[in-house]
């Protein structure tokens, strides 16, 4: 299995497929997308032989994400490529939603197993004021719809802002009360773009663990492996709250996951200063080549991302990489 120099395993990959988005979100790509490169984006052959390697060396979920994913044709084909991967346990994506009314089932046909959405509001007017969509009820539905088919492996991510989120709280714990769903806090993460934003609007997790204490919600103990979440449950609601706090201290030391982007790039951290190209074994189906190089790139992962420090690395925003 693969494994740092600091004894942190890694079964778990997340696959960017585009740095494509359709949505603006304020913190994100506030002007909408900008091609910034020539370069074509891993082809279902590359994802296969990816797939493949990263298995053999201990990787068991694969996590799809973007840009938006939903915005590629051959999503289905993909799931099911992964889907098949000897080794491959789970496949999730992460979607804005913005296609779950009309693809969520084909995608569960193909072999997904797990769903997060995100969204930063229930309050259609911010829902549109932070992502330049009126589509919140829309996505709401497709939700609904999933949750009515059987299909509960869902998690909602909200981005923490103080005009948004922090002041609506009331609205996400309604939400979850009849909900099987596991609703994820997650702080705003400074990048290389959002510097003036970040500052303005950066709430920490702490904050809502108080409320959270304060309204009856226990903390669910999790295994070390389990990712970096804080969980919370409550006897009178059927959904959870996760917490991810990326500036709180030890973040780093649960984690378990490594990333490729969408242009075929390993990136040892979400704040890298660079990604890692893995093309040329991608291109030729080299998959022993490929598993020697992930090995050994391992040796070179920090500790810990230096965000605390206000280093972004090479990431100008999420959607570079999925988040
Ligand atoms: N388009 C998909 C979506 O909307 O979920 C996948 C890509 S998006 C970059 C992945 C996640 O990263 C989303 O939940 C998004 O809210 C989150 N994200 C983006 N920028 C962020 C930031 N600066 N801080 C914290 N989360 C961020």
């Amino acid at each position: 299995m693969l494994q740092d120099t600091y004894g942190r395993k890694f079964s778990y990959l997340r696959l960017s497929i585009t740095d494509v988005c359709n949505f603006s979100c304020d913190y994100c790509l506030p002007d909408g997308y900008q091609r910034c490169h020539n370069e074509k984006f891993l082809s279902l052959e590359e994802i296969k032989t990816l797939a493949n390697s990263f298995s053999r060396l201990g990787i068991e979920k694969i996590r799809i994400t973007g840009g938006e994913p939903s915005l590629r044709k051959d999503l289905p084909q993909i799931i099911h490529t992964l889907k098949q991967t000897p080794g491959i346990k789970q496949i999730a994506i992460t979607t804005n939603g913005y296609k779950l009314t009309e693809q969520l089932p084909v995608w569960i046909d193909n072999g997904l197993d797990s769903l997060n959405v995100s969204i930063d509001s229930f309050e259609p007017r911010s829902f549109k004021m932070i992502t330049g969509h009126d589509k919140l009820q829309e996505i709401l539905t497709g939700i609904d719809n999933a949750l009515a088919s059987g299909f509960d492996k869902i998690k909602i991510n909200t981005v923490l802002m103080k005009q948004h989120s922090a002041n609506q709280l009331q609205q996400y714990f309604d939400y979850i009360k009849q909900r099987p769903v596991s609703l994820r806090f997650i702080e705003l993460m400074q990048t290389g773009d959002n510097q003036a934003f970040y500052q303005e609007q950066h709430v920490s997790g702490q904050h809502i663990k108080m409320q959270l204490f304060s309204q009856g919600w226990s903390e669910v103990i999790q295994e070390r492996t389990a990712g970096p979440a804080q969980v919370f449950s409550h006897p009178d609601y059927q959904g959870t709250i996760g917490l991810i706090m990326p500036y709180a201290k030890d973040f780093c030391s649960t984690c378990n996951r490594l990333r490729v982007s969408s242009l075929g790039k390993l990136h040892l951290c979400l704040f890298s200063e660079q990604g890692i190209s893995l093309k040329k074994y991608l291109a030729n189906d080299d998959q022993q080549g490929l598993e020697q190089f992930v090995t050994n790139q391992l040796s070179d992962k920090h500790a810990t991302h230096y965000l605390t420090e206000g280093l972004t690395g090479a990431t100008k925003h999420l959607s570079m990489l999925g988040g």
